[in-house]
């Protein structure tokens, strides 16, 4: 006020009138059609719903900037890729680090010498495990590894079909620790997915034919050709591991989501390519609206030989085999593993530990496509398909489809370790926690259930979350809703089903 005591500021006084009647004026003008107050409302959901709560680490990884630097060659006449991995591991953990060595469906990788900080170490390594001794917990240490993994002639995760080489797990990945010791390599079954990873920085080079186009974890920052081979090389912050999937005779498409995100497609039968877009298309567009945008600006769903691995994901790539198209329910496996770009890629989890988290979380999220695509009627119909099954015992795995299972005493929050059969995997780890989610919905409603999911998504977008998190994520948002939470992860099966019968037959 005192300012306007002053006779040089009156003059002042027809400029903020003019403003005022101007901004009056604008807002008459620009007026939305469904008014200022509605706007504003939208405006604020808007605004929160892609806001993240205040960020905190939600747990410690061996070290929060491992970098690796790979340089590798696929010789495709011997199967095998062989290279160095460089490692470097600020303030190691411990004074012996332990790499994981997952290839297990053929010969296990080979290492052939192993230099700590520029000096030859005497290494320990099995099938499942390399042990390097550095200097000392607490320093740096440089870790390159001379190794050679050999590719078997099949379907699986790390393998070549048909001309086409799926690089996964090819490499050693340093461990993952939990209280003050290196948690052992999960023991893989003949199903889901038997892996732990910390969060690294990559550089990956690799020399290979010059006919093979990629997919990649990493964003391609160069392709030469030296000597008659292709060199490419990517590069990535913040991943799980690094695959690569090459080959040729694929079909591709790409595009650019109005969040900036490069999505590509690839397909082997072309006749498939414009139902991939449509169904690529309407999840990323699902997801970013019900989660967030994606935490990395390039994402990849690419369709592989008969006779491979039926869907599975890795840091940026979503793959099924080619067959899927033939399933009743392969449009929603499709949606089931884009969803995993959200869920794993950007929100990570350490799946062996905690599989229920992110397998529900995507098969939800694949039921939110087809929400979003064919309407409430067709989402429910497809809840109530799932509730059969979950009160009648039948599991939904693909391999397993309406077998009986029998964990009637069973819970949820499950490791991998416990399992011993795909059935009752599915059941435990997709289809039960894909029911808890609309059940939360249910009782929270619409507006609050997404928030939850949004806060829990954005806040937590490149870390790897344990339940704690989805508890805190519920707890900020509706606090009643957590006794629910719970109940769907601990209680036995057969107690959950008796609970929750009457609100899923009369909804
Ligand atoms: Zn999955």
């Amino acid at each position: 006020m005192a300012l306007l005591r002053s006779k040089k500021a009156l003059m002042l006084y027809p400029l903020i009138l003019s403003l005022f009647t101007t901004t009056i004026g604008l807002g008459i003008i620009l007026k939305p059609k469904e008014g200022w107050t509605v706007w504003a409302g939208q405006a604020w959901e808007a605004f929160k719903g892609t806001t993240a709560m205040t960020a905190k680490p939600v747990n410690t990884p061996t070290s929060p900037t491992v970098e690796y630097r790979v340089d590798a060659e696929l010789e495709v006449a011997n199967s095998n890729i062989h290279g160095v991995a460089s490692i470097t591991v600020p303030n190691s953990p411990d004074d012996t680090l332990l790499f994981y060595l997952y290839p297990s469906t053929h010969k296990p990788i080979e290492i052939k010498q192993v230099l700590v900080n520029g000096g030859a170490v005497r290494f320990q390594a099995t099938p499942d495990h390399l042990l390097v001794p550095v200097k000392a917990k607490g320093e740096t240490a440089n870790v390159q590894i001379q190794f050679s993994t050999p590719i078997p002639a099949a379907g699986t995760r790390l393998g070549q079909q048909n001309g086409v080489w799926s690089l996964t797990y090819w490499y050693p990945i340093l461990g993952v620790r939990d209280k003050g010791a290196w948690i052992p390599r999960p023991h893989p079954h003949p199903f889901g997915d038997p892996f732990l990873m910390d969060l690294s920085s990559y550089q990956v080079r690799l020399k290979h034919p010059q006919d093979f186009v990629w997919f990649a974890s990493g964003a391609l920052v160069s392709s030469t050709i030296e000597n008659g081979m292709a060199v490419s090389e990517w590069k990535a912050d913040s991943l799980r591991s690094f695959a690569l999937i090459g080959g040729s005779g694929w079909d591709v498409a790409t595009w650019r989501s109005p969040e900036g995100v490069d999505v590509k497609i690839a397909v082997r039968n072309p006749r498939h390519l414009p139902e991939l877009k449509t169904l690529a298309e309407a999840a990323v567009k699902t997801y970013t609206k019900r989660f967030g945008a994606l935490a990395y600006p390039y994402y990849s769903v690419v369709e592989m030989p008969t006779g491979t691995v039926f869907a599975h994901e890795y840091p940026n790539l979503a793959l099924f085999s080619q067959e899927i198209w033939n399933w009743t329910n392969g449009e929603h496996w499709i949606a089931h593993e884009i969803a995993h770009g959200w869920w794993f890629s950007s929100v990570g989890t350490h799946k062996a530990l905690d599989p229920w988290l992110d397998e529900g979380l995507a098969d939800y999220a694949s039921l939110l496509y087809n929400e979003a695509k064919y309407g409430r009627d067709a989402y429910n119909e497809a809840i109530a398909r799932y509730w059969t099954m979950f009160r009648d015992g039948k599991s939904n795995a693909p391999h397993s489809f309406g077998r009986s299972v029998n964990v009637q005493d069973e819970s949820a929050d499950q490791p991998y370790a416990n399992f011993s059969n795909e059935a009752d995997y599915y059941y435990l780890m997709y289809l039960r926690p894909a029911l808890m989610y609309h059940d939360l919905r249910m009782s929270m409603g619409d507006p609050k259930f997404f928030d939850f999911l949004q806060q829990f998504y954005l806040k937590n977008r490149k870390s790897t979350v344990t339940r704690a998190d989805l508890e805190e994520s519920l707890s900020k948002v509706d606090p009643h809703a957590l006794p629910r939470l719970k109940l769907w992860l601990d209680a036995p099966n057969k107690e959950l089903i008796e609970h929750v019968k009457t609100r899923f037959t009369n909804p």
